[in-house]
């Protein structure tokens, strides 16, 4: 077997600094809220060392201790609500996200109307309309046809950082038929979009591909769909030990990865992909 690796592979520039803040935060009662990043292994790896996620409903007296913010980022709301619990807050929320936080709110306050492209259950998603509250979500293209008589020309869209590039574009164009002076927020991470590009090449190499990932982790789902867009035989594995028998029926195999997989166990899936006879 024949195995390439995609060229963009690894962390990315929110994800290691969320870790990093997470190592360096000093405090006897450490917890993070919700899942820091969504990779499973990494969670186990930090829950077994009792930082544990907390959720709005679990909540409990916190003085004295610290918590580290996810890189999607919460609603205002969320840190309102830790501080008023005595905790320290540890702000790792990736800086793209930051990025669209702030325009919805800044645009918010100029009375723009907010389109949020993207998942309306992931935890980004959710965090950003705490910024802009009225927000409509639009999930899909065919969703813009449900509010469009509900848009004034004074429109604005942002979307999910992970959100595929060309998709967001679709969903801007669609919203544009009907809000001709709609102003289109630059969201999507570079890094997210990189890592896309590089799968697309890889998929015109390989007969097949292993996405290395979280299953709850939006931008690895996204690679897998991809991957399977552009006609190709697809797996999503956390790890080594679910790497599936048909994927050694072909003869060169593509390994691509999410953005919150560990080198690790990327290194891990090809060793055992070498290493296995059959
Ligand atoms: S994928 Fe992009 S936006 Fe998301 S955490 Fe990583 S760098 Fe930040």
């Amino acid at each position: 077997m024949h195995i390439i690796r995609s060229t963009v592979q690894g962390y990315c520039p929110g994800v290691r600094r969320a870790l990093e803040l997470l190592e360096s935060a000093q405090s006897e009662k450490l917890y993070t809220f919700g899942t820091l990043i969504h990779n499973p292994i990494i969670q186990q790896t930090l829950y077994s060392r009792g930082i544990v996620p907390l959720t709005l409903d679990n909540l409990p007296d916190l003085t004295g201790a610290t918590v580290c913010i996810r890189a999607h980022g919460v609603a205002p709301s969320v840190i309102l609500e830790l501080r008023a619990r005595g905790a320290s807050i540890v702000d790792a929320t990736c800086l793209r996200v930051k990025q669209n936080q702030c325009a919805a709110l800044s645009l918010s306050s100029q009375s723009y109307c907010i389109v949020l492209a993207g998942d309306a259950a992931h935890d980004e998603i959710i965090g950003l309309r705490g910024y802009a509250p009225q927000a409509f979500i639009v999930e899909h293209i065919s969703d813009v046809a449900t509010i469009a008589h509900q848009l004034p020309q004074k429109t604005a869209c942002i979307g999910q950082t992970t959100l595929d590039f060309k998709t967001f574009e679709a969903i801007a164009a669609e919203i544009r038929v009907y809000v001709p002076q709609l102003k289109v927020v630059d969201s999507i991470c570079s890094a997210t979009i990189a890592r896309q590009q590089a799968l697309e090449c890889l998929c015109s190499h390989v007969d097949a591909l292993l996405i290395i990932g979280g299953k709850s982790s939006a931008n690895t789902v996204k690679l897998l769909t991809k991957a399977r867009q552009q006609g190709k035989t697809a797996y999503l594995i956390e790890s080594a030990q679910e790497i599936p028998q048909e994927i050694y029926h072909y003869a060169t195999v593509g390994i691509a990865s999410g953005a919150s997989t560990p080198e690790y166990i990327i290194d891990d899936v090809e060793h055992t992909l070498k290493h296995t006879c059959h």
